[in-house]
């Protein structure tokens, strides 16, 4: 960083502290989102190069998917899952893409999704979309797409036909039943990637808690498409 913009920095410090999102202690300049020793303790998964690994277990149960991989664990109250709840609720476009391209890079390492071809974001209804004014997934997806070395985000691919009541208070089979049926294909767009050969795809989602919400998304691609997915989390 040069001297100018770190002072800049500085001094909107100075005005605007800001805090790690995980512990609460206010971050210095240099920390862009979390504070160093959270940082060095990301609860990091590992599974994007692990097969067989807890993701694509809870999917398989569900869905017959080729490989899945989250980037960290997390509880529900507090601590790590404040991350997601920065993209989710509070538009952090910058941490969601930041922790997309920390997955994406780590997964194009592992060899384990090198024929992924594009990246397809779980769409919000476009009513949820509009009042939110963003889809967290897709700012997830870019951040992925971008460390997968460039891979393109096709965000047409799926569409949300039903307007879902949030999946947060319900049970497993509430769940289930919530989402069932709510995605469909948007055939224009299937037939573009058709043409340009491009088969396997790679499904993202904020997180992954039952794998409800997720596999309903990969049920109506399957006969079209070999899918993958990830996520940024992955709830214990
Ligand atoms: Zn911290």
């Amino acid at each position: 960083m040069n001297g100018l913009k770190y002072s800049a920095r500085a001094l909107r410090e100075l005005f605007f502290p800001r805090v790690c999102p995980v512990c609460g202690e206010k971050l210095e300049v240099e920390e862009p989102f979390l504070c160093g020793k959270c940082l060095e303790d990301i609860p990091f998964t590992w599974t994007w190069a692990w097969p067989e690994n807890p993701v694509e277990e809870r999917m398989w149960k569900r869905v017959g998917i080729v490989a899945g991989a989250s980037l960290f664990f997390y509880r529900k109250e507090g601590g790590y899952g404040e991350l997601v709840r920065k993209i989710k609720y509070g538009g952090d476009a910058a941490l969601g893409r930041w922790l997309g391209r920390e997955l994406g890079r780590r997964m194009a390492g592992s060899g384990r999704f090198s024929e992924v071809q594009a990246v397809v974001p779980v769409p919000l209804h476009p009513l949820r979309r509009w009042r939110r004014g963003y889809n967290q997934a897709e700012i997830i997806a870019q951040g992925i797409a971008a460390g997968l070395g460039g891979l393109k985000v096709e965000k047409h691919l799926l569409r949300r036909r039903k307007y879902t009541r949030t999946q947060t208070k319900l049970t497993t089979e509430g769940r289930s039943a919530n989402v069932k049926d709510a995605f469909a294909v948007n055939p224009r767009t299937a037939a573009r990637l058709s043409r340009e050969g491009i088969l396997n795809i790679l499904v993202v989602d904020d997180v992954l808690t039952s794998g409800a919400t997720l596999s309903e998304a990969v049920k109506p691609l399957l006969p079209a498409f070999a899918v993958s997915v990830a996520t940024a989390g992955l709830v214990e």
